[in-house]
């Protein structure tokens, strides 16, 4: 049973895998490990373009190592899930410091990296060392799922177990780089989380899940996401040709990126509301200001959270006293990293407002 699964993967992936990527066959550990940070979180499609676009602005680790945070923030712009950006330049510094730039061929030096855990750790590892570690991801534990028939949830200590130890258990002797790869373009290409290709998979004749009619139930997850929602209201305040912004640099998403005044809700508000509100009235205090228009509101979905966005484009005479704040011109705002949703405004017509 492992011997045929192990082999016609092995097989699928030398004779009918086509899926093409820019990082397939790579070597070098610092180009396999930004292709795997890009793509946590992100489809391939997407990640395409932003791994070009950091090959070709810091070529090596020391490069990134040696970039302003700053630069590196507004090339990962849109990418979303900023710690991603921030632990990757985290571990390039160390890579630096602690590995004289070179990156470490061992897992365990891997994954002592910020930002690494177990499955890019094994990644790197066999993809560019042909070390014996066995990748886990989203695919490999649906194609062994199914495969198998195993119904322990993966989201589960016992279930991260068994599935760690089966994986291992199936990895060929000296071919770790190309099996991994093999078990994970399968699950994306065929074994695939709906309608996957069963009637012409190259393991159906041996696939528990098949031939019991249990594939849509498979994997097993114990638990649901529970997807909170949250209201941001932003005031845009010009004085003359600037707009006031800061650095969000609390625990909480977009860390380090900018944006403008935040007021933030568990409901929605009218902007009359919110101009009533004390929060509202704690920052703007005695400061006059003409309300020059308001936005149309903005969503946008995150694993965890779904972010209403709405701008009140204010304007003022006199120059505001907003403590934390600083006033940026207009012209200069596309030098600051933002959040996709403040992009997007930045992008759209509204601005014109101004
Ligand atoms: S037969 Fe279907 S469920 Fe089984 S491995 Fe192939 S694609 Fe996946």
């Amino acid at each position: 049973m492992n011997k045929f699964f192990t082999e016609t993967l092995l097989d699928w992936n030398n004779n009918e895998n086509t899926r093409s990527m820019p990082w397939k066959g790579e070597k070098d550990p610092y180009r396999i490990w930004l292709s795997e940070i890009i793509l946590q979180q992100t489809r391939v499609e997407q990640g395409w373009t932003y791994y070009e676009k950091f090959i070709l602005n810091y070529p090596t680790v020391q490069d990134l190592a040696a970039a302003p945070e700053e630069a590196v923030f507004r090339l990962w712009q849109g990418l979303g899930y900023y710690a991603r950006c921030k632990n990757m330049l985290a571990a390039a510094k160390q890579i630096v410091s602690m590995h004289h730039g070179h990156f470490p061929n061992t897992y365990d030096a891997i994954q002592s990296l910020k930002g690494i855990g177990p499955y890019t750790s094994a990644a790197i590892a066999s993809f560019a060392f042909n070390l014996p570690h066995a990748v886990l991801d989203g695919n490999v534990f649906r194609v062994l799922s199914r495969f198998f028939d195993i119904d322990t949830p993966i989201d589960t200590t016992a279930g991260k177990k068994q599935f760690t130890q089966l994986a291992q258990e199936l990895l060929p002797h000296g071919q770790s780089a190309s099996y991994n790869q093999s078990i994970m373009d399968f699950g994306a290409v065929v074994c695939k989380p709906q309608q996957p290709a069963c009637k012409s998979c190259p393991l159906s004749k041996k696939c528990k899940a098949y031939q019991q009619g249990l594939t849509s139930l498979l994997p097993v997850k114990s638990k649901k996401l529970v997807i909170r929602k949250r209201y941001f209201y932003y005031l845009v305040v010009q004085h003359q040709d600037n707009i006031y912004i800061r650095k969000r640099t609390e625990n909480d998403i977009w860390q380090n990126l900018h944006e403008f005044i935040l007021l933030e809700t568990t409901a929605p508000e009218d902007p009359a509301t919110l101009q009533a509100s004390t929060a509202f009235k704690d920052i703007m205090k005695d400061i006059r200001y003409n309300i020059d228009g308001t936005s149309a509101p903005l969503k946008q979905q995150l694993t965890h959270q779904t972010i209403y966005s709405q701008f009140l484009l204010l304007s003022v005479n006199e120059k505001p006293e907003l403590p934390g704040y600083t006033a940026v011109p207009k012209e200069q705002l596309d030098h600051y990293a933002f959040p996709k949703t403040i992009t997007d405004f930045l992008k759209n017509r509204e601005l014109t407002l101004f």
